[in-house]
């Protein structure tokens, strides 16, 4: 960062030193050839005042010395030179120079760039009497005044590099502190942070934001540990009471094969929760890509799938599936949620009950006509382990259903809602046209 500041002053301070240079020797220059140029005019009428007293234009050493020291060049009207008083003669104008200047009635203002190394000749013309009379101011050039100042530019770079590092030093030293100060207060504290700052308010906002939602997600950690542990002591207790009687020999021969049976249909519970939380695991890979699944076709795969366990309670299952509708997600997870809602309006039914299960406009619904859900109940059956029974019977569930279905609702964008009446039955809905625009477009489907 310090690097970054340092080689960002460093930049904008040689930038607006080198404007400042060269725009201070362009002021300067020109201010000194408009100086000139007065100069020059105001000798030229002194000149022609003094021809118009003598009635003639004087030899050009009278009036150069009348104008103290100013060189003049005097022309025929032809543009040839008559005389002058110029060293370097001709070198200071040119014939096109002189023929324009006759040409022109009134004064012709010239500046003669490069006669000589470093310096820059002022011509000045007028017509008086048959002469042309030429005057000539010599000033310093742009060059030459640039290579006078470069010396003291190259002084002033040098304070400012050692002026940027000292402001680099000083900018990282005190800004810096207090994003340093809060770093150190944001590691290893679970408290609220705050600044006296108002800049870092937005920081630590985030960092605040970011240390709640960590603790958050550890809470939840810890609170789902505790109760696959508390879930799964249970059928584990009884498993290990029932070896424990086999092994001692001390149970009676006609008991031994309840027990077995206890501790095989123990071990398919715990086997079924585990695999019931790694699904509910799986839910958080972000590898899994989703793909267009045909979920008209695949609801009435899945209904198919459950038809021989109507018998038991002797249910009637209605369907009404759209066909075609297509949502953005993968067999499996789709899968699951049919699955366990389509396995809880089962279990949770009456003898000779209803499930009626639409496909349509986007949205899945899952009726029965079962026992319900208290009121009391219905704001916890999506938590983990949350179940209405608590007796932990082999019948009984995990309470990992709903939580699957409302966390793979979750995170595709689609809306998952309850409604029940207590004895009288339970509706679930899932929109997938939710609030994430997932694909539901209806389409023509080949039933072949
Ligand atoms: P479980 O494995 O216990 O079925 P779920 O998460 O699927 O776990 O359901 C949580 C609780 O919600 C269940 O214990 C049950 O009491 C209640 N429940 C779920 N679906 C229905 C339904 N269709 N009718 C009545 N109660 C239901």
């Amino acid at each position: 960062m310090s690097k970054r500041i340092l080689i960002t002053s460093l930049f904008i301070t040689l930038f607006i030193l080198l404007i400042f240079a060269f725009t201070s020797n362009e002021v300067y220059y020109s201010q000194s050839e408009g100086d000139m140029h007065t100069r020059l005019r105001e000798q030229l009428n002194t000149v022609e005042s003094v021809a118009a007293q003598n009635g003639a234009l004087p030899s050009v050493e009278q009036i150069a010395l009348s104008l103290d020291g100013a060189e003049v060049t005097i022309f025929t009207v032809d543009g040839d030179m008559e005389d002058t008083t110029l060293s370097v003669g001709a070198e200071t104008f040119s014939s096109e120079e002189t023929a324009t200047a006759l040409a022109s009635e009134n004064e012709h203002f010239y500046v003669c760039p490069s006669v000589r190394e470093g310096h820059t000749f002022v011509n000045l013309y007028k017509r008086i009497d048959d002469k042309l009379v030429m005057l000539t101011g010599e000033i310093i050039s742009r060059s030459r005044m640039l290579a006078t100042v470069l010396p003291s530019l190259g002084i002033f770079i040098l304070v400012d590099v050692i002026v940027c590092l000292l402001f680099t030093w000083l900018s990282t030293t005190f800004i810096l502190r207090p994003v340093k100060e809060l770093a150190m207060e944001a590691i290893g504290n679970n408290k609220k942070i705050e600044t006296r700052h108002a800049e870092l308010k937005p920081v630590v906002d985030v960092i605040n934001w970011k240390n709640e939602y960590v603790r958050a997600a550890q809470r939840s950690k810890d609170e789902f540990i505790s109760n696959v542990t508390h879930e799964m002591n249970t059928p584990l207790t009884s498993i290990r009471g029932f070896a424990e009687l086999i092994a001692s020999g001390s149970m009676p021969k006609d008991k031994m094969i309840a027990a077995g049976k206890t501790i095989e249909a123990q071990s398919e519970r715990l086997s079924a929760m585990i695999k019931r939380i790694l699904n509910y695991s799986a839910i958080d890979d972000d590898t899994v890509k989703s793909y267009d699944v045909d979920a008209s076709a695949l609801t009435e795969r899945v209904l198919d799938s459950y038809v021989p366990m109507l018998k038991d309670k002797d249910l009637t299952l209605l369907r009404r599936i759209e066909p075609g509708m297509i949502v953005s997600s993968t067999q499996e997870r789709l899968t699951e949620i049919l699955d366990n809602l389509i396995s809880n309006a089962i279990k949770y039914n009456k003898q000779n009950g209803k499930i009626m299960v639409t496909l349509a406009g986007g949205v899945l619904t899952v009726e029965d006509t079962g026992i319900g859900i208290s009121n009391e109940e219905l704001p916890h059956i999506f938590s983990r382990f949350y179940t209405v029974d608590k007796s932990h019977g082999e019948n009984v569930g995990f309470g990992l259903g709903l939580p699957i279905v409302r966390k793979l609702c979750d995170r595709s964008g689609w809306k998952l809602s309850v409604d029940s009446v207590f004895g009288e039955g339970t509706v679930f809905k899932v929109d997938f046209g939710g609030a994430h625009g997932k694909k539901h477009h209806p389409q023509p489907v080949d039933k072949g």
